[in-house]
């Protein structure tokens, strides 16, 4: 499936962060219970969210549209398994409590 390619596709891990996927993806997944975000797609009406393994990097730009090295947002990726709406999450606000 072209939405769980995308998600097990990223970066190799980095320094400091778990490199057991299926723990990540199970830590984010509680995460995403706990804070009552895995609520029927409001695309399709589903409720098969799929949950990514690994952190996403969005990259900051400045003003001339050139990235910025070191600044950008952590996000975890959600997606419908039924219909591939996609999801990101800020992880510095999904994961804290
Ligand atoms: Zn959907």
């Amino acid at each position: 499936m072209l939405a769980e390619r995308a998600v097990s596709e990223g970066p190799e891990a980095i320094g400091g962060l778990p490199d057991d996927e299926r723990w990540s993806e199970q830590m984010h997944r509680a995460a995403l219970e706990r804070k009552g975000a895995l609520a029927d797609c409001e695309a399709c009406g589903s409720n098969a969210w799929g949950v990514g393994q690994r952190l996403l990097l969005l990259p900051a730009l400045d003003a001339s549209g050139s990235w910025v090295a070191g600044r950008g947002v952590d996000a975890i990726p959600v997606f419908c398994r039924r219909c591939g709406l996609l999801r990101l999450h800020a992880a510095t606000i999904l994961l804290r409590d």
